[in-house]
């Protein structure tokens, strides 16, 4: 059977800081080790413990970073943080003809900028059920220091904000229950046609 054509196209993920879109992805690839492939991005941020340069990032230092920036290795770039996170056209341009479907994984300066682009992607946003979980998951996750959650909880209202603009996004997935939001992702990421969620009013 022929891939449905949603499948052809890369498909762009976003959500705050501490949504689940890792562990959504992590059960993806599991289930399906050859229909995917992850765009790997470049960050300057350290590996958190298990993390692999060049399975989750390529990390680097800012110099490496910015040089690739300069020769313009980057499709989009965004500080985020305080640290500098960027997807290379090499990211992107070596799973094109491998028939795998390419999974971007990526914050709003980002995607506004892939807007921009031809890329002519899926956006999915991913959004916790409420602020209070998603301070709940991004503490429990234990990678980041306290102030480094405040940090990242800041940041999560601007996502938050630019997904409540019209039509930015092609579809929401709500990831309260995981059993329930992974069966939705699983089908989206095939390129199935489905009913997404409302975005929640994500203001407790
Ligand atoms: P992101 O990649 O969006 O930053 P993660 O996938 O790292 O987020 O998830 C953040 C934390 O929340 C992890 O500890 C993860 O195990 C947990 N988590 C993910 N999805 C759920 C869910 N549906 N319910 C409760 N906890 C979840
Ligand atoms: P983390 O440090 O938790 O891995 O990622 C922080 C944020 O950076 C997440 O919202 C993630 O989606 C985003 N991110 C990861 N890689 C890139 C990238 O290449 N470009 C942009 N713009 N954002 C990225």
């Amino acid at each position: 059977m022929p891939p449905r054509p949603d499948f052809l196209r890369p498909l762009v993920l976003s959500g705050p800081s501490g949504t689940g879109k890792s562990t959504l992805l992590q059960r993806l690839f599991a289930e399906y080790p050859d229909k995917f492939a992850f765009s790997v991005s470049h960050t300057t941020r350290l590996p958190r413990p298990g993390e692999l340069d060049g399975k989750q990032y390529h990390f680097v230092s800012r110099d490496v970073f910015l040089d690739l920036l300069n020769r313009k290795g980057f499709i989009e770039h965004a500080e985020f943080s305080g640290n500098l996170y960027g997807t290379s056209v090499q990211a992107v341009q070596s799973i094109a003809d491998s028939g795998r479907r390419c999974i971007l994984d990526i914050e709003s300066q980002g995607v506004r900028q892939i807007k921009q682009t031809d890329l002519n992607p899926v956006y999915l946003f991913i959004s916790p059920p409420s602020l209070a979980a998603l301070r709940e998951r991004l503490t429990s996750r234990g990678t980041e220091t306290e102030v480094a959650v405040e940090k990242r909880l800041g940041t999560a209202l601007v996502e938050i904000e630019y997904a409540k603009e019209p039509g930015v996004h092609d579809l929401v997935i709500v990831n309260d229950d995981l059993d329930r939001a992974y069966e939705l992702f699983k089908k989206v990421a095939l390129g199935e046609h489905v009913e997404g969620d409302s975005l929640p009013p994500l203001n407790d």
